[in-house]
């Protein structure tokens, strides 16, 4: 998917997500609260009542809690003020709008709430119009946040994966292998390695074209995607070579997967245009039993290895790194 479309959708969740936005009236005394709900709901909002200041904390502190706040300063247990201080100590994303109510009119009283982390501040008695306006400022300070946070989600997801198949990409499928590595290591756990390699790619982009190629190149990544568990990874290392992580695996179950995938690539022919003609891919499989025992490029090294012994015996089929090798250091 490309960038723009992948900013579109985040945009597009951005406005789903917010009808109606849920908005915290926190305020002890009860004919205020009850006109805060009023108001709130008169506007569309939907309104989160706290009737003190450890409600309001509590209500905040929720998953999908409210994002925007109206607080009382003056409320039993926890102030305003204080309810204030504890959001911005936490500062979780997404941000959390928080406009303080008051009866104080000092400028130090304004330096107080702002200083504890309030966006914005209105004092008691309030024209029900001046809070409408501030509520909606906040909104869009939330919504510029939250498309920021999306823009750059999108443009985490674009580093890391690969754009032709959507896997990740050689970086990322590296570093999958080396926390993969170190967890196995941390949990006593073994991990296998598989790194595959279309057969004779030259020559199908030779027949088919270069697009010929690349749709080949998605149709092995879909199959060999339906092939591996939902916690195994699977990255695009290079051109058509891919890398498999698999944790919890070794010996004769990894070369079963490794079978698995060959399999997945060899049943059925692929499909280009009207012409329809074999794919297949050779495999290389290295294991760590040991834990502790090897780098990450030791490993990439050894199903290097195991593929390329698996091409020069004639491709399609499936080759374990040497016995000497899998006991590592
Ligand atoms: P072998 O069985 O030994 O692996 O033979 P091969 O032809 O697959 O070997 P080689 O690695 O020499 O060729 C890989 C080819 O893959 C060369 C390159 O042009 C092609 N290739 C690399 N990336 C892409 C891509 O993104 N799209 C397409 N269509 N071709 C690519
Ligand atoms: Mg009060
Ligand atoms: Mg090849
Ligand atoms: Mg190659």
């Amino acid at each position: 998917m490309n960038l723009d479309r992948q900013l579109a959708n985040a945009a597009q969740r951005v406005l789903e997500a917010q009808a109606p936005m849920k908005v915290l009236a926190a305020e002890d005394n009860p004919v205020s609260q009850s006109m805060l709900r009023t108001m709130l709901t008169k506007w569309g909002y939907e309104a989160v009542i706290a009737r003190d200041g450890n409600e309001a904390w509590q209500a905040l502190q929720a998953d999908d809690g409210p994002r925007l706040a109206v607080l009382d300063w003056m409320m039993p247990g926890l102030d305003g003020v204080e309810v204030c201080r504890r959001v911005r100590a936490v500062s979780r994303e997404p941000y959390v709008y928080l406009v303080l109510l008051t009866a104080r009119t000092d400028s130090q009283d304004l330096v107080e709430g702002m200083d504890a982390g309030a966006d914005d501040y209105l004092t008691k008695p309030f024209e029900a119009h001046e809070l409408r306006v501030r509520l909606r400022a906040g909104r869009r300070v939330l919504d510029l946040q939250q498309q920021l946070l999306a823009a750059r989600e999108a443009l985490r997801e674009q580093a890391n994966h690969d754009y032709l198949t959507g896997l990740l990409n050689h970086g990322a499928i590296l570093e999958t292998l080396h926390n993969e590595l170190a967890r196995a290591s941390r949990e006593q756990q073994p991990i296998a390695l598989l790194m595959a390699d279309l057969d004779r790619f030259k020559s199908i982009n030779d027949t088919h074209g270069h697009q010929g190629g690349d749709a080949v190149l998605c149709e092995a990544t879909r199959r060999m995607k339906s092939a591996i568990r939902r916690y195994d990874a699977l990255g695009r290392y290079g051109g058509e070579e891919f890398l498999f992580v698999l944790p919890g695996c070794q010996g004769a179950d990894a070369f079963a997967q490794a079978e698995r995938i060959r399999e997945a690539l060899a049943a059925e022919p692929f499909t280009v245009g009207n012409r329809a003609f074999p794919v297949t891919c050779s495999i290389g499989v290295a294991c760590r039993t040991l834990p502790g025992a090897g780098e990450a490029d030791v490993l990439v090294q050894e199903a290097d290895t195991a593929l390329y012994r698996a091409k020069s015996l004639g491709r399609n089929q499936v080759t374990m790194a040497s016995v000497m090798a899998q006991g590592g250091a």
